[in-house]
C-alpha cells in the first residue's frame, strides 16, 4: 500500500524520525487517501511528547496541548501533530477525565472510533492496520474499534459520527455497531447541541442526505430533536428524504428540504434550538414561507417579487421550487408540466431582468431622497413618495428618468 503524502507531511514525519521518534499520518487522511478521496486535512500521530514536538519545529501553536496536540506551521499551512495517547475514564459520556501519553502506536489506534479511522501510514513502515480497517473500507462498513457498546458508552458523539460516515461514504453499518446505537441512543443527551448540529449538517451535505433517516430509525433524535424526529416518522418522511437528494448541496437548501413540510414557527424553533446563526435561521424559515406565494408570469410581477424578497432569496425560492416539483413527480409518478413551465418562465424572466439591469429597488431609481428634498419635500413624505415612484417604475421601466419622475410627483 502506497499513499502519496504531501511534501509538508513527509517533512514533519522525517524531522520526527531523525530525532528518534515515530510518526505517522493517521485517521481521516489515511481513510480518504485509500478511498481515492482528497483528505481535508492531514493529521499526524507521534511518539514524541508535545514539548518535544514544539522544540523540533520553528513555528507551532498550542492547539490542544493538554490532549497532546500541537499544530506545526509549515509554509503557512497547519498540521495537527498529536502524541500517541490513551484516553482515561469517560465519566460524562463524552470526554475522557484525563489522557495519558503513550509510546505505542497501537494504543493510540485503539482509542479511535471506527476501524476505517484507525489506520496509520508512513513511507517507512507502510500501512498500519491492526483492526481490519482496510477490509471494512473495501466492503463499505462502519464498525467500531473494539466493543461498540463500550465505545459508545465512553463517547456518545460517536453514534452520530457512525451515521454521518455512512452517509458521506455510502457505507452500511456493521450489525453490532448498529444494535449498540439503538441500545445507547438516549445517551446522546450528553452531547452538546453544537456537536450534534455539525454531524447533522455533514450528513445533510453528504452524497446520501437521506441517511438522515438513520438518526430517527436508531432513536438518536427522539430525545434531542423531537420535531425533526416527527418529520422523519410522519407521512412526509418519503417526500422529505427524496427532496433532500434532489436539492442542491447547500446548507440553506438542504435544511429547506428537511423542513419543507412544516411551518415557519416550527422551523425557527428547531434551527434556534440547533444554535444556528441568524442568517441560516432567517433564510431557511423565510424561504419556506415565501415559497408558498405564487408569482405571476409577467415582468412587473417578477420585478415586484425581486423588490419584495431580494435577488438572492428569489433565486433560492426558484431552486427550492425546482426540488419541490421534482419531488412531487418522483413521489406520485405524475408529471407536472404546467408547474415546470411556470418555473422555467420565472427563471428566464429573473435572469433577463437582472441582466438588463432593470430598476426594482430604491437604489436603482433615477431619483434620490436628496433630489426630493431639494424639490421641497420633507421628513416621512420623502420616503413615501420614493416608495410610490418605485411602484410606478416597477410597473413601467420607461418612466425611470429623473425629469419624468419629478413631473410625476405632482400627481401623487
Ligand atoms: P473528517 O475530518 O472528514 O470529518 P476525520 O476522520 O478526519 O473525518 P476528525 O473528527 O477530524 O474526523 O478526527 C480525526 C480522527 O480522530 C478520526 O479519524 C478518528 O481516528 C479520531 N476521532 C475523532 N473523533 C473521535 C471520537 N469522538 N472518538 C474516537 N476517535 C475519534
Ligand atoms: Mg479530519
Amino acid at each position: 500500500m502506497y499513499i502519496e503524502l504531501p511534501e509538508n507531511v513527509k517533512s514533519i514525519i522525517e524531522v520526527l524520525y531523525s530525532n528518534g521518534y515515530e510518526a505517522y499520518a493517521v485517521g481521516g487522511c489515511v481513510r480518504d487517501s485509500v478511498l481515492g478521496r482528497k483528505p481535508k486535512d492531514w493529521d499526524i500521530t507521534t511518539s514524541a511528547l508535545p514539548q518535544e514536538v514544539k522544540s523540533l519545529f520553528k513555528k507551532t501553536i498550542d492547539t490542544g496541548i493538554k490532549h497532546g496536540t500541537v499544530t506545526v506551521m509549515i509554509k503557512g499551512e497547519g498540521y495537527e501533530v498529536t502524541t500517541y495517547r490513551i484516553d482515561g475514564v469517560y465519566k460524562d459520556g463524552r470526554h475522557p477525565e484525563n489522557v495519558t501519553f503513550s509510546s505505542k502506536l497501537t494504543e493510540d489506534l485503539q482509542r479511535r472510533d471506527f476501524t476505517i479511522n484507525a489506520m496509520a501510514y508512513n513511507d517507512k513502515v507502510g500501512l498500519v492496520d491492526q483492526f481490519d480497517g482496510m477490509k471494512d473500507l473495501q466492503e463499505g462498513v462502519i464498525r467500531c474499534v473494539g466493543n461498540p457498546s463500550e465505545r459508545f458508552g465512553e463517547d456518545a458523539l460517536r453514534m452520530m459520527r457512525a451515521v454521518r460516515f455512512c452517509a458521506q461514504l455510502g457505507f452500511r453499518m456493521d450489525n453490532d455497531t448498529y444494535k449498540a446505537i439503538i441500545k445507547l441512543a438516549p445517551n446522546i443527551m450528553k452531547v452538546s447541541v453544537e456537536r450534534i448540529q455539525v454531524e447533522l449538517i455533514k450528513t445533510l451535505l453528504s452524497e446520501n442526505p437521506d441517511y438522515v433517516q438513520k438518526f430517527q430509525e436508531t432513536g438518536l433524535f427522539a430525545g434531542i430533536l423531537p420535531k425533526i424526529d416527527k418529520i422523519l416518522s410522519s407521512k412526509y418522511k418519503k417526500s422529505t428524504l427524496i427532496m433532500l437528494k434532489l436539492s442542491e448541496c447547500t446548507t440553506i437548501l438542504r435544511y429547506a428540504a428537511l423542513f419543507h413540510s412544516i411551518d415557519y414557527e416550527d422551523i425557527q424553533e428547531i434551527l434556534k434550538s440547533l444554535k444556528l446563526d441568524n442568517y441560516t435561521i432567517d433564510t431557511v424559515s423565510k424561504l419556506i414561507k415565501y415559497s408558498k406565494n405564487i408569482i405571476e408570469e409577467n415582468e412587473p410581477a417578477v420585478r415586484e417579487a425581486l423588490h419584495k424578497y431580494g435577488k438572492d432569496m428569489l433565486n433560492l425560492m426558484l431552486k427550492h421550487e425546482k426540488a419541490v416539483i421534482a419531488t412531487k413527480e418522483a413521489v406520485t409518478g405524475i408529471m407536472l408540466p404546467a408547474r415546470k413551465k411556470h418555473l422555467a418562465v420565472m427563471e428566464n424572466m429573473v435572469s433577463h431582468i437582472i441582466e438588463r439591469g432593470d430598476c426594482f429597488t430604491l437604489k436603482d431609481l433615477d431619483i434620490t431622497g436628496n433630489d426630493l428634498m431639494e424639490y421641497g419635500l420633507k421628513g416621512p413624505e420623502v420616503g413615501r413618495i420614493l416608495g410610490l415612484l418605485l411602484d410606478i417604475v416597477i410597473e413601467n421601466q420607461k418612466l425611470n428618468d429623473k425629469q419624468t419622475l419629478i413631473a410625476l410627483i405632482e400627481h401623487l
